[in-house]
């Protein structure tokens, strides 16, 4: 591990003076990917400015009736938090279904958006990486890729988001804000993070330098029936290869407001508006689950050995939906 340097952050303006537009130096949240990444090499950075002390740590209620989840509150307090658990609980049950107790424990929001793929060639940095190394090729195509993207990927890079979280607020419309040297600024979810292209290296709009300081959630009626559903290679502490976030309101058996987002699939959390869109004022039931999931899944340019991500997740939907739409006529 290359020596670093390693200083602490008291407020939002101090500590992104500290980093100074530093690309040498990096924010420490939970360190829980970051120091992993650092161990193996991936990340070299010749400073951290440790986030854990700014006064981000809260979630609080806002004017027009949403939350506002702080970058530092960690896994474990946002799945705790009543208001979540009440009124977003996919999003609950999405953290929870991501790593262990003890990670939980550590890892933050800010953390959590920034975590970086899982793929097997970008950890290792003797194997060629267009997102570690540009230019230098991507082996997952012709090689191992058997949990990685199906949607929106490119010859370039066929990684998938690992971040759990990230689905559920993608399904709820979230907006990430920032603090720059500039200023403040904010970036829907759904502009977060960049498509794939012929850049994968470039994972997200933030601009350089930029500290995470919260994520907004809008108030959403339709997210107090939601469901966050999770299918991974063995039964806890692993990470998912496919999964939905799911949310659905349904009235004499129609369906009035659906919420879709799909994780592991994709390199970003993928909101399936298509699926939506074939939804709205359907009836709610397994057939036209299926067939939404279908049109959504249209998309879908599977390699040899990931196919099976397109069943699994038209299996996904259609149980998740129908689970939702049984509590919504309970
Ligand atoms: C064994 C294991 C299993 C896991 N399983 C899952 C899983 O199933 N699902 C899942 O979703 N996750 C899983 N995780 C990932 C875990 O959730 C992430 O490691 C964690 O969320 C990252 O948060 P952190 O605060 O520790 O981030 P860090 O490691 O501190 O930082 C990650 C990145 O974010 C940047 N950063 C941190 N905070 C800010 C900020 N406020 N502003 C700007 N940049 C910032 C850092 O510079 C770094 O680049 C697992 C991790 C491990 C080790
Ligand atoms: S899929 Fe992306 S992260 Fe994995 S080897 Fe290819 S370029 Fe690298």
């Amino acid at each position: 591990m290359r020596e670093f340097g390693y200083q602490r952050a008291y407020d939002v303006s101090g500590a992104v003076a500290l980093l100074d537009g530093d690309g040498e130096a990096r924010f420490l949240g939970g360190g829980t990917n970051l120091v992993d990444l650092m161990k193996t090499g991936v990340e070299r950075p010749a400073r951290l400015v440790d986030v854990r002390d700014l006064p981000l740590n809260r979630i609080d209620p806002t004017g027009d009736g949403g939350l506002r989840i702080g970058a530092t509150v960690t896994n474990s307090d946002l799945a705790a938090h009543p208001e979540v658990r009440l009124h977003y609980p996919a999003l609950a049950q999405a953290v929870l279904a991501g790593a262990s107790g003890q990670l939980r424990n550590m890892a933050t929001v800010g953390g959590n958006l920034l975590q970086r793929t899982r793929c097997g060639y970008f950890s290792d940095i003797t194997s060629a990486c267009n997102k570690r190394n540009p230019g230098s090729g991507c082996p997952a195509v012709t090689g191992e890729h058997h949990n990685h993207a199906i949607l929106g990927a490119s010859d370039h890079c066929v990684a998938t988001h690992p971040s759990d979280m990230g689905v559920a607020l993608a399904a709820f419309d979230a907006t990430v804000s920032y603090e720059t040297a500039d200023g403040p600024g904010e970036l829907p979810l759904a502009d977060f993070y960049l498509p794939v292209g012929e850049t994968p290296h470039l994972e997200t709009a933030l601009p350089p330098g930029a500290l995470i300081t919260g994520v907004t959630l809008p108030p959403t009626q339709v997210a107090a029936n939601s469901r966050y559903r999770k299918v991974r290679e063995r039964a806890s502490y692993a990470f998912a290869i496919g999964s939905i976030a799911a949310a659905l309101d349904v009235e004499d058996g129609v369906v009035r407001d659906v919420r879709l987002a799909f994780g592991a699939v994709a390199s970003r959390p993928w909101r399936a508006r298509t699926a939506e869109r074939a939804l709205l004022g359907a009836p709610a039931d397994a057939e036209h689950f299926a067939a939404a999931a279908d049109a959504e899944l249209a998309q879908a340019t599977p390699l040899p050995h990931n196919g099976y991500k397109v069943t699994l997740m038209r299996n996904l939907v259609v149980a998740g939906l129908s689970e939702l739409a049984e509590e919504a006529t309970r």
